[in-house]
């Protein structure tokens, strides 16, 4: 596999870069099983003032490392400087409440006072994907960064700029040798590096098959895992939901990061009463969208990442209408050069068609009309994902009703929810385990130590 910089507005080439051997990731792993030998027996807070300066350093270059994401990635430059900015809002964060969340825990037990303390596991794997990379990598490596397990990426072979610049900014903010180590490998290596006995963990982001690749490699050597995977999260609309609220957000819900967020709304599940409206609303939300340049200001649906990613795309809305799906808004044909999508809505999905179960990862929305809101549950629960949802409706307490019967890892009543540090990320089903963020997302990659005394 090579690791590539491509420009999906053009498909220019604009940079490849080298694997690195078996060598350097000795050498990557080695450095940072001294560091985890070290902190072990530092206490977590002696490592907040240089989160901090990862923070400020990576503030302080926002525009230079935002550029390099909508180079690589295709991202809108506005969304990949607000990138940059929620990545120094969870550093940040954990800067400041991690001492607090692994603090000593007392216990009273009958042989005497215990206590469980929160210790490092050791060198932690990370293997990212393209579709957020500076915050990808951040999720994890700032509470792990203060819980003292040292990290080693591999990153999406379509975003090594973006992981070079990460491993930069570290750098500059004065981190340790081996803190983070950003690798060019390939899967083998991969593999290698989570059966090394000094790595202790490994966390994925990224599809179902990876998923299913990294979490056999992990329990093949007994090695904690976390999986954050995909999503095909519903957007319910009841009877009496406020529609000038979901007009104003329902194109952002679909098309932000060109649609391609886990998180992101990808099948919109509406009472009868209400169905016309609302898929008149993405139509016009997705007629309105500006295709073009993520640097020009006025666009506002960027390319897909790659033109590989576009012709996946393409082939799953080609295949859905081919199953009977009706084209309600775009076309089969995609003729804008490069990796540009042009928006598509499908309607009448049957769950004989092979839309239904797929995660459509671009601008393309499903929109299916149910009788009630029995049947809206239902239907968002038939699904082999469980990440996130959204829930609307005129009574808050009865949506929060709903959302509380649907079997996903968040739901966001009466808003589209973005990310924040201090809200736990992850989900169940095929969606993976684990969480990212706020407190839970500190835990995973920690040793409870229980220490009695008699
Ligand atoms: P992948 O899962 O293939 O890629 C994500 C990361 O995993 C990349 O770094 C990739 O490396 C790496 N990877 C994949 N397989 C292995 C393996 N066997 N061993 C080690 N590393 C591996 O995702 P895609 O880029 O192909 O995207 C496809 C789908 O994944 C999307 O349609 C979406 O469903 C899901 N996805 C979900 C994301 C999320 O935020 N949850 C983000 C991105 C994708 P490399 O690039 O070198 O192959």
């Amino acid at each position: 596999m090579s690791y590539q910089t491509i420009n999906p507005l053009t498909d220019e080439v604009i940079k490849t870069y080298d694997n690195h051997d078996d060598a350097y990731v000795e050498k990557a792993i080695a450095k940072g099983h001294a560091l985890y030998k070290k902190w072990r027996n530092d206490p977590v807070e002696s490592r907040a003032a240089a989160l901090n300066k990862v923070a400020d350093v990576m503030e302080a270059q926002t525009d230079e490392l935002a550029k390099v994401l909508t180079l690589e990635m295709g991202k809108r430059f506005l969304e990949a400087q607000g990138e940059v900015a929620i990545c120094v809002s969870i550093a940040r964060y954990y800067a400041k409440n991690a001492a607090e969340f692994l603090k000593p825990e007392p216990i009273e037990s009958s042989i005497g006072p215990a206590q469980t303390i929160s210790r490092p596991t050791g060198v932690l794997m990370t293997v990212e994907p393209w579709n957020f990379p500076y915050y990808q990598i951040m999720r994890v490596f700032a509470p792990n960064f203060m819980v003292g397990n040292p990290m080693l990426l591999k990153h999406a072979s379509y975003t090594p700029m973006a992981a070079g610049a990460f491993e930069k900014v570290v750098s500059e903010a004065g981190l340790p040798d081996g803190a983070f180590t950003n690798l060019y490998v390939d899967y083998d290596q991969v593999n290698h590096i989570i059966a090394d006995d000094r790595v202790q963990g490994v966390a994925l982001t990224g599809s179902e098959r990876a998923g299913q690749l990294i979490a056999a490699e992990a329990g093949k050597s007994m090695k904690q895992s976390s999986l954050e995977l995909g999503g095909s999260d519903p957007f319910i609309v009841l009877e009496d939901a406020d529609l000038s609220e979901i007009k104003k957000i329902i194109g952002g819900a679909r098309l932000y990061n060109a649609g391609q967020v886990c998180t992101s709304s990808k099948r919109f599940i509406v009472t009868e009463n209400n169905y016309d409206a609302v898929l008149d609303m993405l139509k016009t939300a997705f007629a309105e969208a500006k295709i073009g340049d993520p640097m020009d200001a006025t666009t506002t649906l960027a390319p897909l990442s790659t033109s590989n990613a576009k012709q996946n795309l393409t082939k799953q809305v080609k295949l859905a209408v081919e199953a009977g799906a009706t084209l309600a808004y775009g076309s089969v044909e995609q003729n804008l050069p490069a990796a540009q999508f042009e928006p598509v809505i499908l309607t009448n999905i049957t769950k004989e068609n092979p839309a239904f179960y797929q995660e459509f990862f671009g601008p393309v929305g499903q929109v299916y009309k149910v009788k009630d809101e029995e049947e809206a549950i239902a239907l968002a629960n038939d699904s082999h994902y469980g990440l996130s949802g959204v829930v609307f409706g005129g009574s808050a307490d009865h949506a929060a009703e709903v959302a509380s019967q649907l079997e996903t890892g968040a739901v966001f009543v009466n808003s589209f929810g973005g990310t924040l540090p201090e809200l736990p990320f992850g989900g169940v089903k095929n969606s993976g385990y684990g969480r990212e963020l706020g407190r839970f997302g500190i835990e995973t990659f920690v040793n409870k130590e229980t220490i009695v005394t008699k």
